[in-house]
């Protein structure tokens, strides 16, 4: 018994070493009656028990380990073909088993050093044992419930230490990853898998040239030409050290308003730290139809990756002519394919993560004192940017032709200047009015609040259209008066009446001199 005992130390140190909880062991049962149950954060997988030993399951009441006696070959596994594949001196821990002839042997070896307190080799064991697997196993239910933990079970077990696995040909969704395999000894027991899988943010980067505050998030708002900041957040799965190998790309997907602005704008860091370009690897122009994936070397490789590590990839691209104004904005996509397979090769990917650019138009219509369309003028826009010293920038100058409206496509949120760069003839100038376009935008596809105000010179109104992005305003050109153009009527009369009273004051005293003269 003295012998038994120490192996069933030793197993059970094994699969808390592989991170399964052995959380109950009922007393001892008949032989067929065991049944194991599997919790599991997602559902739809199915785990199968393969038998590595069978023999006799006994534990004397709680405070006691349980114990396997008369230890044999189970039936799920090829008990020859086993004990040559432990003994392979190609494999490295071969020498440990040289002198076993029996399952008994195996078992004892796993009692020892240093299994009892070695989690990778005891791993390394188990990966043997699943190469070596017959047909016969026996299967768990579908997981039943409808949030996490799912609960699977799997029932008619005999007395025995079993290697539990994932079946992996049953096709699992996004977002999810098969089970690492578990080394079990029955009595009842409830053992939760152990997977997990990583996730992807993607935001943009949100800047407001007039105010220079910047945000990131899940959408922004941007000129054309602009040069869009990106941010790819990865969360590493927890299991990582559960894979020989680790596979991790990044897929983006900008859609045909943004120019990615290549590889040379891409920079990566681990949990904050800068990593090393030679790490990864930037494929522009995929064949799946992304625009660009960052390939990283073997994860289990790069320094510093650790488990749910933070891996931050920023880049840029420019919104470019082709981009839509308005809703629906230009969503672009990223998410990852990583390895979701700790037994064997294999990959999944995340859910695709959305962020969205915006971009808006201002359309102006020039008119004349009677709101008629009116030929002959044309207008410059400006932008002001914040820096040391603020700084206006021309966005647009348009030349006069017969145009009536002039669009100014393309442009963010900030504070703008709107001049006239010609004038018809016989109008007057417009004061340059300054307003500022304010918008808010969520992460889907709606422009929540879009709205210009003028706020300094001369005053125009805006008509807000989130639909196709844009802001309308008309400018007035008053004929031969020189007060701006938002004077009206009223005020213009005014001026002509006053200039009246001097002509005619002008002529009563060319009338008093004259008749001076004639005195
Ligand atoms: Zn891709």
């Amino acid at each position: 018994m003295k012998h038994t005992n120490r192996i069933l130390r030793a197993l059970a140190a094994g699969f808390c070493a592989l991170v399964l909880a052995l959380t109950t062991v009922a007393p001892a049962f008949a032989a067929g009656s065991h049944t194991l149950t599997i919790t599991a954060d997602t559902s739809g997988h199915t785990y199968e028990a393969y038998q590595v030993f069978s023999g006799d399951y006994y534990k004397k009441d709680d405070s006691s380990d349980p114990t396997l006696s008369n230890v044999e070959w189970g039936s799920g596994v090829k008990g020859e073909n086993l004990l040559v594949a432990l003994k392979d001196t190609r494999w490295s821990l071969h020498a440990l088993f040289t002198d076993c002839k029996t399952a008994a042997d195996v078992a004892e070896v796993l009692t020892s050093n240093p299994f009892a307190n070695n989690s990778a080799d005891l791993d390394a064991v188990a990966t043997v044992i699943g190469n070596h697997l017959t047909n016969t196993h026996s299967s768990s239910t579908s997981g039943t419930g409808t949030q996490a933990p799912f609960t699977y079970t799997i029932s008619g077990l005999d007395d025995g230490y079993y290697f539990v696995r994932d079946n992996t040909d049953v096709v699992i969704g996004n977002d999810d990853a098969y089970s690492k395999f578990m080394l079990q000894l029955l009595g009842d027991v409830s053992v939760e898998a152990k997977s997990d899988v990583p996730t992807l943010e993607k935001e943009v980067e949100d800047v407001n040239d007039s105010t220079g505050e910047a945000a990131w998030g899940p959408s922004a708002d941007q000129d054309i030409s602009d040069h869009v900041n990106f941010r790819l957040t990865a969360t590493v799965a927890t299991d990582l050290t559960s894979y020989d190998t680790y596979q991790f790309i990044m897929h983006d997907h900008l859609g045909d308003g943004l120019d990615f602005d290549g590889a040379g704008s891409v920079a990566v860091t681990v949990d904050g730290a800068l990593l090393g370009a030679n790490q990864y690897t930037v494929v522009s122009n995929p064949e799946d139809n992304c625009t660009f994936h960052i390939k990283f070397n073997d994860l289990r490789t790069i320094k510093n990756v650790e488990d749910g590590c933070k891996i931050v990839a920023t880049y840029s691209a420019t919104l470019n002519e082709h981009a839509v104004i308005g809703e629906p904005g230009n969503p672009n996509t990223a998410h990852l394919e990583y390895s979701n397979n700790p037994n064997g090769s294999g990959t999944g990917t995340t859910t695709p993560d959305n962020a969205v650019v915006f971009t808006y138009k201002t359309i102006i219509n020039k008119v004349d004192g009677n709101n008629q369309p009116l030929a002959g003028a044309a207008f410059t826009l400006e932008k002001l940017y914040k820096g040391e010293s603020n700084e206006w920038r021309t966005v647009k100058t348009f030349t006069a032709d017969g145009s009536t409206t002039f669009e100014f496509t393309g442009l963010d949120d900030g504070h703008y200047r709107l001049s006239e760069s010609t004038t018809p003839g016989g109008y007057n100038t417009i004061t340059p009015i300054e307003f500022d376009i304010t918008a808010t935008h969520d992460g889907g596809s709606q422009i929540t609040n879009l709205t210009g105000a003028s706020t300094k010179g001369g005053t125009i109104e805006f008509t807000s259209n989130p639909d196709d992005g844009s802001l309308s305003a008309t400018v007035v050109n008053q004929a031969g008066a020189t007060l701006p153009s938002t004077g009206g009527m009223g005020t213009t009369v005014l001026y002509i009446v006053g200039g009246t009273l001097v002509v005619v004051a002008g002529v009563a005293l060319v009338v008093k001199r004259r008749m001076a003269q004639k005195q």
